[in-house]
């Protein structure tokens, strides 16, 4: 399907499980990404079984969410058996895409007969308007451009081909083109490209003189160790408005193994973005809350190098990860009134603490607040700490909205 003028640039937000998926949907996202039980790049993620698949299509549906479905593993040879039954069960589903990077995916989902438009992932490295045009003929409706696209390169591809073109926006970078790498294999015998990636590029690395086995030489980089090969993080939030200008028709966020405080934050302030993108007094009057919440998420140094015409590729050489609020559970049904409600825990939640809380945005209303815990319900018991992977009832000082997400911020 060939892209549509003047239609509104979605946002494309990873749900890495079903929990992550509902908090995707209710923060903002227009699409949302997941895998299933194989064949995808993040074999750690939750992912989806063919079981879950019905009630996560059903949600989206009736949400107006539309779903891509990552069939995005270069495939062995040895693997074309498993993935041609595999994709024989998934044929019933209605994705609104599949994600593929493997040239042989392709001819398994076309030989199936399978209804999918088809998406293109940006481990195929398109920059040009020649691949553009390629991949478009061939059959695909969508081209996730590879992550080192400069806006030049962009605004060719987007004159020479009418398939849609999607950009990632933010969340981590591999130091390799595209994401394609040997050194998980190597190192740990795991291999990104089939979603098993060990993330050795941000192992700590020490140096050892040939003779002198055991004695390691630091390379000092900042105190607390030493990431020879460890990318920033991306973050477009404010070029956005330049992207549009230049064609792009999706943005897509990052990360299916983070956290639900990450997609739900991430989610709400890039929906609020692109939503603003065409008023540029809304959007930089909104800009500083946007970078102080994103600041509020773990990461490691922002960059947007990437998009600067990639004239280094950032290192980070700095601390290595900042850490933001930290994630402490989120809503998961209500409560007995309305300053109750059940919750999910994930850190450690004590009563009489004071906690925040996230919302979704709608209208450009922000309906954060912090909340003094009151009292906690573990089963049926009232409790001093709620557990991490404990469902418990919360009772707050005042009314909890629903979807909160619950965060400590960071002390200064
Ligand atoms: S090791 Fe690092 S660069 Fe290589 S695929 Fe994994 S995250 Fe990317």
């Amino acid at each position: 399907m060939a892209r549509t003028e003047n239609k509104r640039a979605s946002l494309v937000v990873p749900a890495g499980n079903f929990e992550k998926l509902r908090f995707a949907v209710r923060y903002g996202a227009d699409e949302v990404y997941f895998g299933g039980d194989g064949f995808n790049l993040r074999a750690g993620s939750g992912n989806f079984s063919l079981d879950d698949l019905p009630g996560a299509l059903k949600f989206c549906a009736e949400s107006g969410v539309r779903t891509v479905f990552l069939l995005n593993a270069f495939l062995h040879d040895g693997q074309i058996a498993a993935a041609r039954e595999y994709i024989s069960c998934l044929k019933e589903f209605r994705f609104d895409a599949v994600m593929v990077s493997d040239p042989g995916m392709m001819a398994l989902i076309s030989e199936a007969g399978a209804p999918w438009q088809l998406h293109l992932s940006t481990q195929m490295s398109t920059l040009n308007r020649y691949a553009a045009k390629f991949w478009e003929d061939a059959g695909i409706s969508r081209i996730v451009l590879a992550r080192e696209a400069t806006l030049d390169e962009i605004r060719a591809v987007r004159e020479h081909t009418s398939a849609e073109l999607e950009v990632f926006v933010h969340g981590a970078l591999c130091i390799s083109y595209s994401g394609r790498c040997l050194l998980s294999r190597y190192l740990s015998g795991r291999d990104a490209n089939l979603g098993e990636c060990s993330h050795p590029c941000r192992w700590r690395y020490a140096l050892v003189e040939e003779k002198r086995q055991g004695s390691h030489l630091e390379i000092l980089e900042h105190a607390s160790g030493t990431e020879i090969l460890s990318s920033k993080d991306l973050c477009l939030i404010h070029r956005i408005p330049e992207y549009l200008a230049a064609g792009v028709d999706a943005f897509k966020i990052e990360g299916r193994m983070k956290s639900v405080y990450y997609t739900a934050n991430t989610a709400r302030l890039y929906a609020e973005a692109v939503s603003l993108a065409g008023d540029p007094a809304a959007f930089a009057e909104r800009l500083p809350f946007w970078r102080k919440e994103l600041n509020l998420i773990s990461h490691r140094p922002y960059t947007d190098d990437l998009f600067n015409e990639f004239s280094a590729m950032e290192a980070s050489r700095s601390v290595p990860y900042l850490r933001g609020a930290l994630y402490l559970g989120h809503y998961e049904g209500p409560g007995r009134d309305e300053t109750e409600c059940l919750a999910t825990v994930r850190n450690p939640i004590r009563a009489g603490e004071a906690i925040e809380a996230i919302f979704p945005i709608e209208d450009s209303i922000v309906r954060d607040r912090s909340y003094i815990v009151r009292e906690i319900i573990d089963g049926d018991e009232a409790t001093r700490m709620a557990r991490p992977g404990r469902v418990c009832m919360l009772r707050f000082d005042t009314p909890v909205y629903r979807d909160a997400v619950f965060r400590r911020a960071p002390k200064v």
